[in-house]
């Protein structure tokens, strides 16, 4: 499957000079970070003992009816208005039939010809949108274990568990579009609280559909890839497909052209594999939920939750950089959490100096929390606050500490909590105004010094780097900077 040189968003075939391109699009499931389960009280926790979070409902027992988790509705608007689609003021529920061990019911409760919402889209930075066709709500199964030799254990605490389904139009024309569109869609559903999406806990999973044909011609079948659970196993399996696909296509035996298929991706293997052929849609026999009434969105639930939701990334990046003057770069770090942007936001407000702020946070902050320095593995958690860093900038900018006085400030505030001024005083950090005492060490550094005074003397103003270096050694980093280069200047020019 060499021969493949993909030149822009076309793959040239070096075989017939064929240049193909690649049609893609995505269905991501996202579990939705309810208490409860769609249809029943049981609360699912990831990892907990097999089949200790079922109850009547969520297994099918006989007689069980459900009740839809209004807190599951609440989130699936949530997540549908933050990605501009168009909420409809009615849906319904559908069953999905089919026979899985992994499935108490023998079928699923999703929604099938009426979603809750349609429409709607993510811009890349690419400048490529995406659009959403629509998304439902839909029950999760449970699941099934076969590596426990011969036999087949299932673990029912997942079956039930809300999830949202959205289903893009087949507008992606590359892997990274689509790893991009995932991380866009992931990050929004974090941002709004919509779903944790945390891919190896199996809170987000994605199934791709691909295929390709050459420049200019009709769209050719497409094979699906089902249940990919990492950005690189998404955009590694779509690279795969493609040069398949292409090899299979200009092959001279008809037999060998791609059919519609399901398959998987073999992460170990790097490739994909038949899973199965594609059932027609009849298969399922789906047919509206007898159990459930028809869902409503009403007007005041849409303006409340509209009333509720945060900034978005995408947004808050542009602003920092428009009205903060913030680099693309800084913008990015700051908003990849939704928590760091709010710190950072409040830090900002009330110092009145965005950059130190954002220097401060993408510098010492972020990097105490990726390593084990400080306890909490959040910003939330931190028991330092954005009126502690407001602080310890005005702090710096009034002179009093100086920047290096001011790190070791910031990381005891990081561990302990208690205000900068209270540390400063604590840790002896407050910077030596005196005029009599700095003029001393500067006078004690001069001393011996004198090439690097002519230097000096003669308008190397740099050379003067030499000669703050052993000031600030002596006065242990309590120095103020400034004025110790007023005096050094001042003391050379006498001399
Ligand atoms: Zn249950």
């Amino acid at each position: 499957m060499s021969g493949l040189v993909r030149e822009g968003l076309e793959w040239v075939s070096q075989a017939t000079g064929t240049r193909w391109v690649a049609v893609i699009g995505l269905e991501v499931h996202a579990q939705l970070s309810t208490r409860t389960k769609l249809f029943c009280g049981c609360a699912y926790e990831f990892g907990a003992e097999p089949n200790t979070r079922v109850c009547p409902v969520c297994t099918g027992q006989p007689g069980s009816l459900p009740v839809l988790n209004a807190e599951a509705l609440e989130l699936a608007v949530r997540a549908a208005l933050a990605l501009g689609c168009e909420v409809a003021p009615r849906s319904k529920f559908d069953r999905k039939n089919y026979f899985y061990c992994d499935l108490p019911k023998n079928y699923q409760i999703t929604q099938y010809d009426r979603p809750y919402c349609s429409g709607g889209g993510i811009d890349l930075d690419s400048g490529r949108r995406v659009r959403l066709e629509r998304i439902h709500v839909e029950e999760d199964a449970g699941k099934a274990i076969h590596d426990r030799g011969d036999a087949t254990l299932v673990d029912f605490n997942r079956a039930g568990v809300p999830l949202i389904e959205s289903v893009t139009h087949a507008d992606l024309c590359c892997p990274e579009d689509a790893g991009a569109y995932l991380a866009a869609l992931r990050e929004i559903l974090v941002y709004v609280g919509a779903s944790s999406a945390d891919m190896e806990k199996g809170e987000l999973r994605c199934d791709v559909n691909v295929s390709v044909h050459p420049a200019g011609e009709p769209w050719r079948t497409k094979v699906e890839v089902k249940n990919l659970n990492s950005f690189s196993n998404v955009e590694a399996s779509i690279e795969y497909e493609i040069a398949r696909q292409v090899a299979a296509w200009e092959s001279s035996d008809p037999a060998d052209h791609p059919v519609q298929e399901t398959r998987l991706w073999d992460a170990g293997a790097n490739r994909t594999r038949t899973m199965r052929k594609k059932e027609g849609e009849a298969d399922y026999r789906y047919f509206p939920e007898p159990d459930l009434p028809p869902v409503s969105v009403t007007p005041a639930l849409l303006e409340a939750t509209r009333a509720l939701l945060p900034e978005l990334p995408a947004a808050r990046r542009a602003r920092y950089q428009r009205e903060l003057g913030l680099s693309a770069y800084d913008a990015g770090v700051l908003t990849a959490a939704r928590d760091v942007a709010d710190f950072f936001e409040a830090a900002a407000r009330l110092s009145g100096a965005p950059k130190d702020a954002c220097n401060w946070i993408t510098n010492e902050v972020l990097r105490a929390l990726s390593g084990d320095e400080v306890a909490a593995t959040s910003v939330d958690e931190l028991p330092m606050k954005p009126h502690d860093l407001s602080e310890l900038i005005a702090l710096v900018r009034g002179g009093t500490l100086s920047a290096s006085a001011a790190r070791q400030v910031v990381r005891a505030m990081m561990q302990s909590g208690k205000a900068a001024g209270e540390l400063v005083v604590e840790l002896g950090l407050e910077q030596v105004q005196d005029d009599g005492e700095l003029e001393r060490w500067c006078r004690e550094a001069l001393a011996g010094r004198e090439a690097i005074a002519a230097q000096v003397r003669e308008g190397h103003e740099k050379a003067l780097g030499a000669l703050m270096g052993p000031v600030m050694q002596a006065s242990k980093g309590k120095a103020n900077p400034q004025k110790v280069r007023e005096i050094l200047l001042r003391l050379i020019q006498e001399g």
